[in-house]
């Protein structure tokens, strides 16, 4: 049985990265750059003012003070003007072009404005205040590289550059099926011993937030002809995630269909709780995961095993958020032989983050989920956790943010 994380690694070591397509700029926010790209042309593309002042002649200023005559006047969008003379200044605006023969600009609070004269008192360097060519991003530089994934800085990147079109891998399109005689659909009255088939949106919802595309493709009963039937139907998809029907009881059949599909197990069962049952395999080339149906289970599976792999299909390098630590606020028990998740509430002490219990811990109880901010991990080889412990924490949700002060 494989530990967490050589299911993980067994896992990443399965999946191919999707093929790309071009999108409009703002599509690409949130997506993955699927080539490095070069600057097109130098950023800034001309020598313009950082400052609203005057671009001087640095020699003029030599001695100081300095009296130059005002001789134009350059806005931002102004074009370039005849060559400044020696003896002579010109008042400009932050983003106009240098004009020839000046090599500095002197900031407007720097000076003293006297008619058509400027005097300026303070020294100047060549170069001062000057934006240069190319001197943010050179012509043909990589501006951009493949696996990045794409933030509003980046969208302002590749729109300054005039890039209105940008390659990205696709968005892995993820089947989704849930199994189980119980289920019903979200809109349904849950009659005797039914349950609705949140599974299927939780995992969605998570699909979606990891940028690809979830496939809803139903409920399949508790026999293997419909689970074989909508397993194919999933196959269209680049990968597909069932829940439930995975662990020992009679009607778990999910993993038997795959088998007589011809699927290929790398694993079942892993040495962690919750996810404890859940099997990957990959068949015709896609990945399968299938993922314990109690719901939380399902939610951990997906976060810790499932969602690194969409990320790497999708292009992403870098999909393994690291633990960070935190302190055991309480003691806690355990069965050896596991790595334990345990749902927490956060409150930040003296720059650490504290973890309590968020309640009821069972896998059925969707509360305590909802109500935790992190998943705490106890490691597999205790019994006993005490409180005051460091223990490593994945945060789940922002616990750094306040109200306003
Ligand atoms: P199983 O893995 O099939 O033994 O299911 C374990 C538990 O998860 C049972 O209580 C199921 O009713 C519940 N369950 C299974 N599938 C879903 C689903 N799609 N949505 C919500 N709960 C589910
Ligand atoms: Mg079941």
């Amino acid at each position: 049985m494989p530990s967490f994380d050589e299911a993980r690694k067994i896992i990443l070591s399965h999946i191919k990265t999707v093929g790309e397509e071009t999108v409009p700029l703002m599509d690409s926010l949130g997506r993955v750059l699927s080539r490095d790209l070069a600057a097109p042309w130098d950023m800034p593309l001309f020598d313009n003012s950082a400052m609203d002042g005057f671009a001087v002649r640095a020699a003029d200023c030599s001695s100081l003070p300095a009296n130059l005559r005002v001789t134009g006047f350059l806005p931002a969008g102004g074009q370039d003007q005849p060559a400044v003379e020696p003896g002579c200044a010109v008042r400009i605006m932050t983003g106009a072009p240098i004009p020839k023969g000046c090599n500095a600009v002197v900031p407007v609070e720097e000076v003293i404005e006297d008619g058509a004269r400027v005097i300026v008192s303070s020294k100047v360097l060549p170069r001062q205040h000057i934006r240069i060519k190319g001197a943010d991003v050179a012509a043909g530089a990589r501006m951009l590289a493949a696996g990045t994934r794409i933030r509003p800085s980046e969208i302002g990147m590749l729109a300054a550059m005039g890039q209105a079109l940008v390659p990205v891998h696709r968005k892995a399109r993820v089947a989704i099926l849930s199994t189980g005689d119980e289920l019903i659909e979200l809109g349904e009255i849950p009659g005797p011993g039914k349950v609705i088939n949140s599974n299927a949106l939780s995992l969605a919802a998570g699909v979606r937030q990891a940028g690809a595309e979830p496939v809803l493709i139903g409920i399949a009963r508790d026999d293997l002809a419909s689970q074989k039937e909508k397993i194919l139907e999933g196959l269209a998809c680049d990968a597909l995630i069932t829940s439930a029907g995975v662990s020992a009881g009679d009607r778990d059949l999910v993993r038997e269909v795959l088998a007589q599909l011809g699927a290929q197990e790398l694993f079942w069962k892993i040495e962690m709780k919750p996810g404890g049952p859940t099997a990957f395999a990959v068949l015709d080339g896609k990945p399968v995961f299938s993922l314990p149906g109690n719901p939380v289970s399902t939610m951990v599976t997906f976060e810790f095993l499932v969602k690194p792999a969409l990320l790497r299909m999708m292009g992403q390098h870098k999909v393994i958020r690291p633990f960070i630590k935190g302190i055991l606020a309480e003691d806690a028990h355990k069965k050896v032989g596991k790595l334990n998740f345990i749902r927490v509430t956060i409150k930040k002490r003296h720059g650490r983050y504290v973890a309590h219990c968020a309640g009821d811990q069972h896998t059925g109880v969707l509360s305590t989920m909802t109500r935790c901010d992190a998943l705490a991990a106890l490691p597999s080889d205790l019994s006993f956790v005490p409180a005051g412990s460091e223990i490593d924490l994945v945060l789940l949700r922002d616990v750094d943010l306040v109200e306003e002060e």
